[in-house]
């Protein structure tokens, strides 16, 4: 009964404290998937909210970690030490790697190979190109890249937490979707009135306090200021676009969203953003999407729960028919 009485007296505080937030405070952090993650929220007390988004940037942290195929850290198996031995022996990992890997191969399956982790022997030519700055790929080396990308090579043992690389040339790059899987899975758990932005992946995790929507701005491409601003309670405005990195060969300038059938930057698009209640499945789709025509994209978008904008290199502005529905909701 004591112990009934104490419970009900917190339950009594929080709900105190739970009507008062009135106030909007905002964080940043520069550490997490190289990128900026801003987290934006309502909160009785200042200190209070810092401790919020401290929370979300330490779990953020752990997944920025496993996902890194750069960098290694002390006592933990992350997808730098699943690529170092490819070929060599399946890598024991955290059960969030089995969890994304299965998800990346559902992706896979889902775009028909648009969006592919696997494709990390590609990638990794065209990132060392872009951080020299001054070269192409040497399209020999990026054709025999290509033959070392079928997902159908990622090999997961469930029960022993393992993975393995069935090809000593494979190398997973989950890029594409890393950012956004990782905020699917911060935020579900979550409580409402918040909104968290890693890198464009933004996700909103229930109205503000007084009911308001959150208004989420859309870059761009072609200008400083915002393309349109998209209003959401819950789920996630994601964007992929040409102008988030990219270097210049010859006056051409090659972006960082590479078409898996050539091997190149794609070319039909300045930026694609995708409406979708899941943040891994809206950036799995707006990078995806990105590497596909219109119509291809249309196809896909008609199996899943989402909505897209396409923005062309004119600047002429393309919605799926469900856009401004999907946006009101
Ligand atoms: P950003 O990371 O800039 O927000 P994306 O979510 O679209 O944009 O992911 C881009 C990253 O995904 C690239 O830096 C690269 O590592 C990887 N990538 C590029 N093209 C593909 C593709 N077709 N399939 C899977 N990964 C890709
Ligand atoms: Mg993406």
């Amino acid at each position: 009964m004591k112990r009934l009485s104490a419970l009900l007296v917190v339950g009594v505080l929080l709900t105190g404290c739970a009507a008062s937030p009135s106030t909007r405070y905002e964080a940043s952090f520069l550490d997490l998937f190289d990128t900026v993650t801003t987290i934006v929220g309502y909160a009785a007390s200042e200190a209070e909210f810092r401790e919020t988004a401290q929370n979300i940037h330490d779990e953020l942290l752990e997944y920025h970690r496993l996902f890194d195929i750069y960098r290694d850290y002390d006592g933990l198996n992350n997808l730098k030490t699943v690529n170092d031995n490819a070929g060599v022996q399946p890598v024991q990992v955290d059960g969030r790697i089995i969890d994304l890997l299965n998800d990346c191969r559902a992706y896979w399956e889902l775009t028909d190979g648009a969006v592919n982790a696997a494709m990390g022997s590609v990638l990794s030519l065209w990132h060392e190109a872009r951080t020299g700055g001054v070269s192409l790929p040497d399209p020999d080396a990026l054709a025999e890249a290509a033959k070392h990308c079928d997902f159908s090579d990622v090999m997961l043992d469930e029960a022993a937490s393992a993975v393995y690389l069935n090809d000593p040339a494979m190398r997973l790059d989950v890029g594409a979707v890393a950012k956004g899987w990782a905020v699917e899975q911060v935020c579900t758990n979550l409580p409402a009135g918040l909104l968290v932005s890693v890198g464009g992946n933004v996700c909103a995790t229930g109205p503000k306090p007084n009911g308001d929507v959150w208004q989420v701005g859309v870059q761009d491409p072609d200008g400083a200021g915002n393309l349109c601003t998209v209003p959401i309670t819950t789920g996630c405005v994601v964007t992929s676009g040409d102008y988030q990195r990219f270097y210049t060969v010859d006056g051409e300038t090659y972006h960082h969203l590479i078409d898996p059938v050539t091997g190149y930057p794609a070319r039909y698009w300045k930026a694609v953003t995708v409406i979708c209640g899941d943040s891994g499945l809206a950036d799995a789709l707006s990078t995806a999407l990105f590497v596909l025509p219109q119509t291809a994209g249309e196809n896909l978008l008609e199996a899943v729960d989402a909505a897209a904008m396409w923005v062309t290199a004119d600047g002429t502005v393309c919605y799926s028919p469900n856009f401004w529905k999907e946006v009101r909701m």
